[in-house]
């Protein structure tokens, strides 16, 4: 290993993004990092272990770590050396996708706990020692739900909108020591995540929520979402790949996001600030015309533009 490797320190390693990120890092042919690869259950290093091969134990260690838990946090940055970390990648995150009426309010505040009041546990634990040492890359894995919302995603979206404000704002400050914060925003990404969810959530009752809403649930929002994951949805080798870039870049971004084909959908919210016209295009497309948000998605996927998410 490197003199110089930095510590990485990364929430959520089991699947997807984050265990795809500390594998890559892991094997960065200048050995610049040494990764801490946590889980909350330490029952599923498996596949983490397998993928990071000959790295593990050098370039990259398993750590227990849920980041819903005080006594967890500490715990795992005590076996850190020195309690020092250079980077943190909050990537460990849960999602909720269903009709309003038919969630209860327990399994939302989890969904807060975990994304959001999580990655603040996490930074509120290592910016001292950041702070002390003048330097500091806070990654925040949020999506392309925490700059607009996405129907039936209601809960989801809000605790990426509530890591946006909160980051942005820290941002101004932390400039001051030299840290910087970078807000990743992939769109949807094939991973657990999705798969687990949309399967879960097709079979679901949602007591309480009337058959209209049901419907529309069932009938138009899970099929899109099945076509918009399957036409534009990226690996998270991708989005790894991305977060890699971010990291070992001298001047990181405050946001990048990392789907380009996704882009024509976020452009709509930027083409007019009162948010109407996103609004009113979303509604058609789902309720009045989704055999043409079918086609759209398809087309998308077809005319893969290949526009670079990096470097400017
Ligand atoms: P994933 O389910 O494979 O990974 C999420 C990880 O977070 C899992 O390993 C899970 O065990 C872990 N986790 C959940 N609660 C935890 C807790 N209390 N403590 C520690 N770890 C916990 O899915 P993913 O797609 O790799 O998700 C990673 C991040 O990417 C999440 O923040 C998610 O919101 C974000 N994201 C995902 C998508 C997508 O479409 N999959 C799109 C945009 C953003």
């Amino acid at each position: 290993m490197a003199d110089f490797a930095r510590t990485v320190l990364i929430s959520g390693c089991s699947s997807g993004i984050g265990l795809e990120l500390a594998v890559q890092l892991a094997h960065d042919s200048r050995q610049r990092y040494q990764v801490v690869a946590t889980m909350r259950d330490l029952g599923k290093k498996g596949m983490l272990e397998a993928a990071a091969g000959e790295a593990l134990g050098q370039t990259l260690t398993v750590a227990q770590l849920d980041v819903c838990s005080d006594e967890s946090v500490a715990q795992c940055l005590s076996c850190i050396r020195g309690g020092e970390v250079d980077v943190l990648v909050n990537n460990a995150g849960v999602g909720l996708v269903g009709p309003l009426e038919g969630l209860d309010l327990a399994t939302m505040q989890n969904v807060f706990d975990t994304n959001f009041f999580g990655a603040i546990r996490l930074v509120k634990a290592v910016l001292p020692g950041m702070k002390r040492r003048r330097q500091g890359h806070i990654v925040v894995v949020s999506s392309v739900m925490g700059l607009q919302g996405v129907v039936f995603n209601d809960i989801y979206a809000a605790s990426k909108f509530a890591l946006e404000g909160f980051f942005e704002s820290l941002a101004i400050q932390l400039l001051q020591f030299n840290i910087f914060i970078s807000l990743v925003e992939p769109g949807p990404v094939a991973t657990e995540f999705e798969g687990k969810l949309l399967e879960r959530v097709s079979t679901a009752e949602f007591p309480g929520t009337d058959p209209d809403t049901l419907r529309y649930f069932q009938d138009l929002y899970l099929p899109a979402s099945r076509e918009l994951f399957h036409s534009v949805g990226q690996s998270p080798q991708d989005v790894a790949q991305v977060i890699v870039k971010v990291i070992s870049s001298a001047r990181p971004p405050l946001r990048l996001q990392t789907n380009t084909r996704y882009s024509p959908l976020t452009a709509l919210k930027a083409a007019d600030p009162s948010g109407s016209l996103y609004v009113r295009i979303s509604h058609r497309l789902l309720f009045r015309w989704p055999r043409l948000l079918n086609l759209g998605l398809r087309c998308l996927a077809c005319c893969s533009l290949h526009t670079r998410v990096w470097p400017r």
